[in-house]
């Protein structure tokens, strides 16, 4: 699809043939199944400032934890519990769990648990990547945010676009599930730029693709700023997976956050991922990345049997595979 049919599409122009085609490809690649992804946001810590985040170091209000090696794998034991294969480890950049720590942590969860990792840590060192890998880490998620340059380095202070994207390639290098993505309705981004992180998104020939709409949090100075519009997320959704047949494509929690329903109408665009947190009580609300992060449900197993719940009135089955990424099959 080129830049111009692209645009159309974000615009609204032909929204039925958009989803239609969407489900119909998501439908051949992976029928009724619902991927379910258990994450476990271990510490709220973060030395970025990135002007859209609620982790923002700058954020003196927020409430900071971070959880220790048993608590972890408590969380972890709950995937098992379940039936969940795959964990999603995530957290803000956060230094002090060093390459040592994660790897350690990596090994006791293989050893005790038949799931596969995903890590979700920020920028870290080619060693470090290398490393995780050997210990048994299979997928690796580092969204670029924005392909726009410009737009890029005025919401993460600081940071180079070329030097996130040599680390998105790193990872492929590596040979990990490699998963990146983009948020939706940033201040600032127009549909050109929009329908040129989908075109950049698809050249990466990635495993994973999020793209969830942005929302503005109190404490940070996009504050003021409106959310992004569900409808063009949905779209979104759709175009990736028309041009990503093969991509593992989560509905987003930052869809729920803005809409009750907009999950399910995110696997109806074309997604085929869910992500429901495992995080223990006493912090999820405090991986407070936007406003409405982990509060539909403050229990585990409420969250995982409610998102269940979604899934089947969407029509779509929850299902209990590792959900390996087709693209690496078929692809
Ligand atoms: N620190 C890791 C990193 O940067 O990759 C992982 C944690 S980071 C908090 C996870 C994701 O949250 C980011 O990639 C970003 O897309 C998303 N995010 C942060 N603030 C957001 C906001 N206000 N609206 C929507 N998504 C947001």
């Amino acid at each position: 699809m080129n830049l111009k049919e692209i645009k159309g599409f974000l615009k609204g122009e032909d929204d039925k043939t958009l989803f239609d085609e969407a489900n119909e490809i998501r439908l051949q690649v992976f029928g009724k199944d619902v991927y379910l992804r258990g994450i476990i946001e271990f510490s709220n810590m973060c030395r970025e400032d990135c002007l859209y985040c609620g982790l923002r170091k700058s954020n003196r209000v927020l409430k900071r934890y971070r959880l220790t090696m048993e608590e972890i794998l408590e969380s972890a034991d709950l995937a098992k519990i379940n039936n969940i294969k795959t964990i999603v480890l995530q957290s803000g950049d956060d230094l002090s769990y060093s390459k040592d720590f994660i790897g350690k942590l990596i090994e006791e969860i293989k050893t005790r648990f038949d799931v596969v990792i995903t890590l979700s840590l920020g920028e870290r060192t080619y060693e470090e990547y290398a490393y995780w890998r050997e210990k048994g880490a299979e997928r690796y998620l580092l969204k670029m945010e924005t392909f726009d340059e410009k737009l890029y380095e005025k919401i993460r202070p600081g940071k180079r676009l070329k030097e996130r994207l040599q680390r998105v390639e790193w990872l492929k290098e590596l040979d990990y599930e490699v998963g990146s993505g983009i948020i939706v309705g940033l201040p600032w981004q127009d549909l050109d730029s929009l329908a040129n992180d989908l075109k950049r998104l698809t050249e990466l020939e990635l495993d994973m693709i999020a793209a969830g709409p942005f929302i503005p949090h109190p404490e940070t100075p996009l504050r003021d700023y409106p959310h992004g519009d569900v409808d063009l997320s949905l779209r979104v959704i759709a175009l990736l997976r028309i041009m990503n047949p093969y991509a593992n494509i989560p509905a987003t929690s930052a869809l729920a956050s803005l809409h009750s329903d907009a999950r399910e109408k995110g696997l109806k665009a074309g997604a085929n991922v869910i992500m429901p947190s495992l995080t223990p009580k006493r912090v999820r609300l405090l991986y407070n990345i936007y406003p409405g992060k982990n509060e539909s449900c403050q229990c585990i197993i409420d969250e995982i049997h409610y998102i269940k719940r979604i899934i089947e009135k969407a029509g779509y089955i929850p299902s209990d595979s590792k959900g390996y990424s087709p693209r690496r099959l078929y692809a």
